[in-house]
């Protein structure tokens, strides 16, 4: 325990430093998902830990639209990936999981008619989140069946590059009926390149 406790202490120390703020929403979705894969019990260890590390957050006390360092939010990723030894790929479908437990991806998707018109509405959604960096769609092609994905200015830990990877499937899928989705990130800030970017193609089903 001691073990991990300082592997995330130099984690925590590093994400602080990383301005930006996003809604409470995204705190709390975590913090739900949590409880429904570990119970109450899985919800009061990430928490206890979020607290020796010096970040005190209560569930309870999360206001879904006010503004919270998105560092604490990566930072609770990475505490339950260490102390539920989740893997990458675990990461992966909790970003999966994580759009059907957002109240305001359900208010959202109510308005969404089609997988191009979620990609077109993309951008304005990421601002919806995050007071900083962008997300851009700069291709989408119905005929080829692929769209990208970049997003500009977020760099805090290449462990969201997997979450953010599981949940912009769900999302596509949430635009559509009968596709089967694949990702692949072509582009990394964590490899030197400028921005990430993800490259989704389909197929039908
Ligand atoms: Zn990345």
């Amino acid at each position: 325990m001691e073990e991990i406790y300082q592997k995330l202490k130099k984690e925590a120390e590093k994400l602080a430093k990383i301005p930006g703020n996003s809604r409470g929403e995204i705190l709390k979705t975590h913090f739900n998902y949590i409880k429904i894969k570990k119970g109450e019990e899985g919800v009061r260890q990430v928490g206890g830990m979020m607290e020796r590390l010096g970040c005190p957050i209560k569930l309870k006390e999360i206001n879904s639209l006010n503004w919270y360092p998105e560092y604490l939010s990566v930072l609770v990723i990475l505490v339950a990936k260490e102390l539920f030894k989740w893997s990458d790929s675990d990461i992966y479908n909790w970003g999966y999981e994580t759009p059907k437990f957002s109240f305001i991806v359900r208010l959202m998707m109510k308005h969404f008619l089609s997988l191009k018109i979620t990609y077109q509405k993309a951008p304005v959604y990421w601002q919806g989140h995050y007071d900083f960096g962008e997300l851009e769609v700069p291709d989408f092609s119905e005929k080829e069946k692929y769209f990208i994905i970049r997003v500009k200015d977020y760099k805090f830990h290449p462990i969201t590059c997997e979450f953010h990877k599981g949940y912009y499937v769900k999302i596509a899928e949430f635009g559509t009926r009968n596709k089967k989705f694949f990702i692949e990130e072509t582009k990394c800030m964590f490899k030197g390149d400028p921005y990430h970017e993800f490259k989704t193609t389909w197929q039908e089903i």
